[in-house]
């Protein structure tokens, strides 16, 4: 290491306590201490390239130098850098982007609403759905229905509500009494031997049935869902699950609040992975993929008849109470307007779909291989699962934390991928040539190599 890297990553060690990351082992193990990023690659301060197979963190679907998010983002600071929405304040940039995300969103006469991040989506998205069941005279809808393995993010509520211990654990968070817990899809891991998935869907979908007959539909504001279940593992639904979610749901007044954080803008093949799949929601979160990273944005979409009667309160109350500082914030609506006309000029969902049908060959190929049992594509996202033995499905133990170890081989070869246990996530940016594909293949095999 250069000098200079040592002391950069001696400042980081001392000064910066980071994200989703063990505290203690960072001191000795030190910083990927990233400079630089051009197409698919990131480069580190000593000048070695990674391709990003996990677009960062499921967000630079345009990869790391796309020059016109730049210059939208440049020419706007120059224009008007910053305003806020509260009290009827708003601006150009945001208003257009309201209309283009409102006309690709599948829900009915949809309304915006802007945050900073994932997290705050799911945030906004609840407490909107508190406050629309209040609107509508049924103070006693509170509980969320919510599935195990589910990520929606780190705020206090986005911890309670999603199901991985890990976002919990230490934290002496408030009751999760008013959250109600089902099973994660994941056919994979915990069908019965020998179910079928269209078996397996059934018992889902009779368990969310009992788990509203047990509680009282008159008791549940909402459930939320991410389509595919992201920092869970990759996981995705069994055929005919979400269409007949959103019809029990809709049959008991329940609202359904899709978390496409992850899954929006074209990542599965469609604009949203409610498409993909035929959910029905009432609102929908965005963030990541909204401006491809560039700068940070989200927002809540809600339908016609949410916003209704969330409008209608706001005039009985005198004020809808909720919103931030940098809502619609004029220079993260300009790129994520920019990184919108570049989705529509690729023809994002079919390019992804596109891109997902080589994903797809590309992975099957590597999955005859002892060591993986399961490829899942949808679009352009995967998740492969490595197991000790494939005839059997057997796991590895978890303290042998191969799935760790694959990321750090893959790391060796140059390639990013993500490690979820022992599930490896790909979700590469959709800019990503031929050339590179393949490399990310030839780079993904080696790293299962030195895995075994
Ligand atoms: N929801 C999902 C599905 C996510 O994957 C994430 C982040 O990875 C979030 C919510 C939280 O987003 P943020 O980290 O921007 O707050």
């Amino acid at each position: 290491m250069t000098n200079y890297a040592t002391h950069l990553n001696a400042l980081d060690a001392r000064y910066h306590l980071h994200s989703q990351t063990n505290a203690v082992a960072h001191q000795s193990r030190g910083a990927l201490m990233l400079t630089g990023g051009r197409g698919v690659f990131v480069s580190d301060i000593q000048g070695r390239d990674y391709l990003e197979s996990m677009s960062g963190l499921w967000y630079a679907n345009l990869g790391f130098s796309n020059q016109r998010l730049t210059e939208a983002a440049h020419a706007q600071l120059q224009k008007l850098p910053a305003y806020h929405t509260f009290n009827h304040r708003s601006n150009d940039v945001c208003a257009q982007l309201s209309e283009q995300l409102a006309q690709i969103v599948p829900l009915d006469d949809a309304r915006i609403f802007y945050v900073n991040s994932g997290s705050e989506a799911i945030d906004s998205m609840v407490k909107m759905a508190w406050y629309y069941h209040m609107a509508k005279g049924q103070p006693n809808r509170r509980k969320i229905i919510s599935r195990e393995g589910a990520f929606h993010g780190s705020t206090i509520f986005g911890a309670v509500v999603g199901g991985l211990s890990h976002m919990k654990d230490g934290f002496n968070l408030p009751a999760t009494d008013g959250v109600v817990r089902v099973s994660r899809p994941s056919h994979f891991r915990e069908a019965e031997k020998g179910e079928t998935e269209a078996a397996y869907c059934d018992r889902l979908i009779a368990e969310i049935e009992d788990v509203i007959a047990a509680h009282g539909a008159e008791s549940i504001a909402a459930m939320i869902a991410e389509p595919i279940i992201g920092a869970g593992g990759v996981l995705t639904p069994p055929k005919g699950y979400f269409s007949r979610l959103s019809a029990l749901l809709q049959s008991h007044g329940i609202l359904l609040l899709m978390d496409e954080v992850i899954c929006g803008f074209g990542r599965t093949g469609n604009w949203f992975g409610s498409q993909t799949f035929g959910a029905q929601p009432d609102m929908i979160a965005m963030a990541k993929g909204l401006t491809a990273g560039y700068i940070p944005m989200g927002a809540v979409a809600l339908s016609g008849a949410v916003y209704d009667a969330i409008a209608a309160q706001s005039d009985q109350l005198g004020v809808f109470g909720h919103g931030f500082t940098y809502s619609g914030h004029p220079t993260a609506s300009a790129v994520a307007l920019a990184a919108l006309e570049q989705y529509h000029e690729m023809k994002a969902p079919a390019l992804t779909a596109r891109r997902g049908q080589d994903l797809t060959r590309a992975l099957e190929a590597l999955a005859t291989d002892d060591m993986i049992g399961e490829v899942r594509v949808e679009g352009f996202i995967a998740g492969i699962e490595l197991v000790a033995d494939k005839a059997s499905r057997t796991f590895f133990a978890p303290e042998l934390a191969v799935g760790r170890r694959f990321e750090n081989n893959a790391l060796r070869e140059g390639l990013i991928v993500r490690n979820m246990g022992d599930t490896i996530a790909i979700c590469p940016p959709y800019i990503i040539s031929d050339d590179e594909f393949d490399l990310m293949i030839t780079r993904l095999r080696a790293a299962l190599m030195t895995t075994r």
